[in-house]
């Protein structure tokens, strides 16, 4: 699989009024395949959002060190104009909050056609493009109720409609930060669904940003495990649930129900570090059951577990899983 998305050595520091340096996220590097399935997964807090939207070259006032390259083109090096339209028609977001991407006083039609109005195409083809696309992710009767306003759709509804707009210039890789989380369990399967099949019919990669690994084990081909800034492990779908290895994400699956298991849930103790007072060592080591001596005092590197597998572990470095 040819990479799309190449990320190597990421760093996001934000710098307080005082003038004090913050590292959100640190040595980020990552690799996402045309038509691969991506999920990032951590608690809120661990860097993952700020990443996603990096990618996009929304920095928020962020200094970005490192470099992301998408389909060989290095993004870092571009000045907003020349990324302006690269976002839309190669790399294109989709948020927690649909309400917050929508326009309360424009049709839902017209919000859908917009990234092709403003690339130039007429309105009535844009219109006619948006309301196929609507109904090609499952809005019954497209044509009438795309005349709506947003406030007449419910939040799965609402989600699709954010979905067309992200996918109305055809981009390569979609980023979909948090897209289920403010809705109910059975929308949130419906609209993960839709993102399973539409990113198979058209080829398209996925970068899943999610604090619930419940979600990901339908949805991605493939899981990184962050933490405070950090990947702490990363691995195939099927190998991290089957065997895990960093002490963090036993953690993280520990506290997911499943339908097939009637074991006690175990909610991890503790909340991650505070990025400006993150402790030395494995950022980990206060909530860690299985810490060492050494973990307090020296911070481990993803070492490699097999072909696909790494972790950033003192005690799992090297174990064969
Ligand atoms: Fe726990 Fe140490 Fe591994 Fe960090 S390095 S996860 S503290 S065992």
């Amino acid at each position: 699989m040819t990479d799309l998305l190449e990320v190597d050595g990421l760093g996001l520091t934000a710098t307080e009024p005082s003038g004090v340096d913050i590292e959100l996220v640190r040595d980020f590097s990552l690799r996402v395949g045309a038509g691969e399935r991506v999920a990032l997964v951590g608690e809120s807090g661990s860097g993952k959002s700020v990443t996603a939207r990096a990618l996009l070259r929304l920095d928020d006032g962020l200094r970005v060190d490192g470099s992301i390259r998408l389909s060989g083109r290095e993004l870092t090096a571009l000045s907003e104009a020349e990324m302006a339209p690269v976002r839309g028609s190669e790399i294109a977001m989709v948020f927690q909050d649909p309400l917050s991407a929508l326009n309360p006083i424009m049709t839902i039609r017209d919000q859908v056609a917009e990234p092709l109005v403003a690339r130039g195409a007429p309105r009535k083809q844009a219109r006619r493009r948006a309301v196929e696309l609507l109904g090609e992710l499952g809005l019954a009767d497209a044509e009438r109720r795309a005349r709506a306003y947003p406030h007449e759709f419910s939040g799965g509804m609402r989600q699709r409609v954010a979905l067309a707009m992200a996918l109305i210039g055809e981009p390569k890789l979609l980023v979909a930060d948090e897209p289920t989380t403010a809705l109910d369990v059975r929308v949130q399967q419906q609209v993960l669904g839709l993102l399973a099949r539409v990113a198979r019919e058209r080829d398209l990669a996925v970068l899943l940003i999610t604090h619930d690994v419940g979600v990901v084990a339908e949805f991605a081909d493939r899981v990184v495990v962050m933490y405070s800034g950090r990947p702490v492990e990363t691995a195939e779908v099927r190998a991290l649930f089957t065997a895990p290895a960093h002490p963090y994400t036993r953690g993280l699956l520990a506290a997911v129900p499943t339908m097939s298991s009637t074991r006690r849930l175990v909610a991890l103790p503790g909340t991650p570090p505070d990025p400006a007072r993150r402790p030395p060592g494995c950022a980990f080591h206060p909530r860690c059951a299985v810490a060492v001596n050494a973990c307090g005092a020296d911070r481990p590197e993803l070492a490699d577990l097999g072909a696909t597998h790494a972790a950033a572990c003192h005690v799992t470095r090297g174990v064969s899983v």
